[in-house]
């Protein structure tokens, strides 16, 4: 028989020998410990329960609960049992949870048990055999069911292009498609990883970002599990309690929002990183301040990184610093096996420095969206790379920036206006916090440039002050028309700014 390319095989076979050394502790709710032998055990009664389902080859076993130890062991039955993992956004509402069932077509899936009349009702309409429900306390018809099956199982044969799970994309822009990833891209991906962030025995992990995105339920978990690492685990991000644990831990990953909260706290000290190694942000652009400051307080540069879910992570700034500074504002290097190139509209190649289409090639990239080969063959080029939608550039050392969403850019009178270039200058302005540019219909121009600012606490910067100074700095068709001071920008469970609702909300602006 062929190896076995199960990413689950893979994950396992890092376990530590000493099975029942702790793998997983809890650190806020009841303070429990789960040894190495629970999830080797845990695991194999759960993807018995789903073989005895006889479910059809390549089901899907979609899941929207709160983030808890069970649930992970839950993704990780799924591979083990060689089906196919689809981790909803747990802040999804019924319009969303009914699109993605009918979409997605799910042979089982697992909900709260405070949802579970409205997921059952409409995943039975849809056709789904089997709705369980798991909750944060360790209760639920999944756990009861499971606990009446061996602990003992073989992970189904896997090849490295079987799928192993669907990604929804977040959806900050138009409907959700769903990105198939194969064991091959996961495993691949986290291999590179754990090389390039020095992985090594003793490392502890602070795991307190959502598992229903590329970010935690991937980058964080396998990155421990891969490495037989221990994890410090919260069920939600706090900062106070997390600076707590921090010094018996040894790598962190947050988006920027996370990063933003430690600053705030004041405990967040050199002192309590003092046993830190690594730092890594991503999924949103840091700030520079935030970049900056985190160095001054903490002793530490964070290490910032690039990818998203149709292609896992992408490109990293170093993390040794023989390969290389880490440079705040970059997303840092292409990983090893990645190839990115930037484009220009032609899909010619764009020099050093000039802003294109971010386009990439290598085992990460993922199969295709579901059930949208239309769709799959437009986010292609005729050679084969994917068009990630972001825009950015390289420069001569082959650093990435991210300048925005292609999606994003604004066309005012036929000049390209780059919101990250105008954000950028206006954040750098007394009394802002941050900014968020949009382009949205004028009847003129096409679009019009329109800027949402947060103030800093306790400034009260006034509108048209910032305007005037952007003037100064920018050519004058890339100040906005608008500029409106906020208490808040939108943004999703991940941190990122939601320029779709800021667009809706402004949309009739110019209306003649
Ligand atoms: P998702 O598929 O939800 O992970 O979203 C992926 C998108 O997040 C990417 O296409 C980028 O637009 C954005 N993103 C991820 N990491 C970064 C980063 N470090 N800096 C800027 N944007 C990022």
């Amino acid at each position: 028989m062929p190896q076995n390319q199960n990413l689950f095989v893979a994950l396992r076979d890092a376990f530590p020998h000493e099975l029942d050394s702790t793998a997983i502790a809890t650190a806020d709710g009841d303070a429990l410990a789960y040894s190495w032998r629970d999830l080797e055990r845990a695991t194999a009664m759960l993807a018995n329960l789903l073989a005895s389902l006889e479910l059809p080859a390549g089901a899907r076993v979609a899941v929207q609960t709160e983030k808890s130890v069970e649930a992970l062991m839950l993704y990780l039955a799924v591979l083990r049992a060689g089906y196919v993992y689809l981790p909803l956004n747990t802040a999804y509402q019924s319009r969303e949870i009914e699109y993605f069932i009918a979409n997605a077509e799910p042979s089982v899936v697992v909900c709260s048990g405070k949802n579970f009349s409205w997921v059952s009702r409409l995943a039975f309409s849809a056709g789904t055999r089997h709705v369980f429900t798991l909750n944060d306390d360790r209760s639920g018809s999944l756990l009861e069911r499971a606990a009446h099956h061996s602990d003992s199982h073989a992970p189904a044969q896997k090849t490295a292009d079987d799928l192993a799970a669907i990604l929804y994309t977040s959806g900050t822009t138009g409907r959700s498609k769903g990105a198939m990833l194969s064991h091959g891209n996961l495993l691949s991906n986290a291999l590179t990883l754990k090389r390039t962030w020095g992985w090594a025995k003793g490392d502890v992990l602070i795991h307190a970002l959502p598992i229903f995105h590329v970010h935690g339920l991937f980058v964080a978990s396998h990155g421990a599990l891969l490495n037989g690492s221990r994890m410090i685990w919260f069920g939600k991000f706090d900062p106070l309690a997390v600076v707590a644990r921090l010094p018996e831990a040894t790598v962190f990953m947050g988006v920027p929002t996370l990063y933003v909260r430690l600053l705030a706290e004041p405990s967040f000290t050199r002192d309590a990183c003092r046993g830190m190694r690594l730092f890594i942000s991503g999924s949103a652009p840091l700030l520079i301040e935030t970049f900056n400051e985190f160095r001054e307080r903490s002793g530490h540069t964070i290490l910032e990184r690039y990818g998203m879910s149709e292609t896992l992570m992408l490109t990293s700034n170093p993390y040794d610093a023989k390969d290389g500074e880490r440079r705040g504002g970059t997303v840092g290097l292409p990983l090893p096996g990645v190839d990115l190139r930037v484009s220009d509209d032609q899909g010619q190649p764009c020099a050093a420095g000039e802003i294109g289409g971010i386009e990439v090639r290598g085992p990460n990239v993922f199969h295709g969206y579901w059930r949208m080969p239309e769709k799959t063959k437009e986010e292609f080029t005729a050679d084969g790379w994917f068009k990630t939608g972001d825009v950015g550039t390289v420069d001569e050392r082959g650093y990435v920036s991210i300048v925005g969403r292609s999606k994003d850019l604004i066309i005012t009178g036929g000049y390209n206006v780059y919101p990250a270039e105008v954000e950028s200058t206006l954040n750098e302005m007394p009394g802002v916090a941050e900014s968020a540019v949009i382009g949205v219909p004028h009847p003129d121009f096409g679009e019009g440039v329109v800027a949402v600012v947060v103030a800093k606490p306790g400034a009260q910067p006034d509108a048209t002050g910032l305007i005037t100074a952007l003037k100064a700095r920018i050519a004058n068709f890339k100040v906005p028309k608008h500029l409106f001071v906020v208490d808040e920008l939108p943004r999703n469970t991940m941190g990122k700014v939601q320029k779709n609702l800021l667009r809706e909300q402004h949309k009739s602006l110019f209306a003649a």
